[in-house]
């Protein structure tokens, strides 16, 4: 993720902060101070927040590892002050492993409130009258540390467990729904609960914490996104890269200049090139490129071509595309036919057009 810093790595998978998370201790020794706090109160929450967020990362590593169980690989686990993000490359389409991936993160928290629980005595905290646990809960020792983070470790597995797609409990929503019927709809009615739950949390946020309305932004978003993906995916099932691709493309050399493909960006809708060399496919000529050298008009592209590039072969399925636009980030691909002989081109426009002509068949 952009201006996240890596603090490790855990069993291959990247840890990363992103920049943002200082907010998070900015806020609590803003809070501190206006409850009339002192450096010893700061410094024990800032340790709270730092514990609890260990806490988190252990939660996403639940995620993560489980994962990697169904050989589904995690990019990578991002601290943001809304909590943690684990980046799976793809989630587990059965029901089952689902269900396993998205409860094994609470199920981390669970663990670890049951070993806090040992340690702290927690019924005697609760024992007592609220003037009485308030003394004793705002001297910073580390009894009252242990005691925050179990209600933490308690937080986290309620919070994450309200079916608000695609949290956690949304998650297992949809791998329940999914045993009943198709992965479609059951993602489409658990994305529809989590946004009405998006909208509640906004309207909480906005009267009680600031934080909530990020999450709720996040979860709105992520509903959205994650629903319009299940359905393209769907749409292309069964579907081979050469239904989709572009055929009618102008093939460049490595010696032509960029004036005349200049020319060639102007005459057409051509954004993206592929640079043939004796029958050889040798670079991929990006718009953004060309752009950025507009002003070397006898330049030869062979200058400025990404030489590093995939291919991809006109049978495979549609599907592999967009799991090489995830992975890869290559948004525009060279196709080839029998014996890796160039046939067309597929990207992102035409594939989106394949999808809206798909979609007024079914409908
Ligand atoms: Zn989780």
């Amino acid at each position: 993720m952009k201006g996240a810093l890596k603090i490790g790595r855990v069993a291959g998978i990247k840890i990363e902060v992103h920049w943002t998370f200082t907010l998070i201790l900015l806020w609590v020794v803003f809070l501190d101070i206006q409850r009339g706090g002192n450096l010893a109160s700061s410094l024990m929450n800032i340790t709270l927040i730092l514990f609890l967020f260990v806490c988190v990362v252990l939660h996403e590593l639940g995620h993560a590892l489980t994962a990697k169980r169904m050989n589904i690989k995690t990019k990578q686990i991002t601290l943001l002050p809304i909590g943690g993000v684990a980046s799976l490359e793809k989630m587990p389409e059965k029901p089952s492993e689902e269900l396993l991936v998205a409860l094994a993160g609470p199920a981390v928290n669970v663990v670890l409130a049951m070993l806090l629980y040992l340690v702290v005595p927690i019924q005697t905290y609760i024992s007592l009258d609220a003037a009485n646990l308030e003394n004793l809960l705002s001297a910073p020792s580390l009894q009252t540390l242990l005691f925050y983070l179990f209600i933490a470790n308690v937080m986290l597995v309620l919070f994450n467990m309200i079916p608000a797609f695609p949290m956690d409990g949304g998650r297992v929503l949809r791998a329940i729904l999914s045993y009943r019927m198709d992965r479609v709809k059951a993602t489409d009615i658990a994305a529809s609960i989590g946004q009405v739950f998006a909208v509640i949390f906004f309207v909480l946020g906005l009267l009680y914490n600031p934080f909530l309305v990020l999450i709720a932004l996040f979860i709105f978003i992520g509903a959205y996104g994650e629903n319009q993906m299940v359905k393209q995916t769907s749409m292309i099932e069964g579907y081979l890269i050469e239904s989709a691709m572009l055929t009618k493309i102008t093939i460049l050399k490595p010696e032509d200049t960029i004036d005349q493909v200049i020319v060639l960006i102007l005459a057409g809708t051509e954004k993206d090139f592929i640079v043939v060399d004796q029958e050889k496919i040798v670079g991929i000529l990006y718009q953004k490129d060309i752009i950025g050298h507009v002003k070397f008009g006898s330049m030869k592209i062979k200058e400025i071509m990404k030489q590093k590039f995939r291919t991809i072969d006109k049978k495979e399925e549609l599907k592999k595309f967009f799991e090489m636009v995830n992975k890869e980030g290559q948004r525009f691909i060279p196709v080839t036919g029998d014996d890796g002989v160039l046939e067309g081109a597929i990207d992102m426009h035409n594939v989106s057009e394949f999808l809206l002509i798909r979609s007024q068949l079914i409908n």
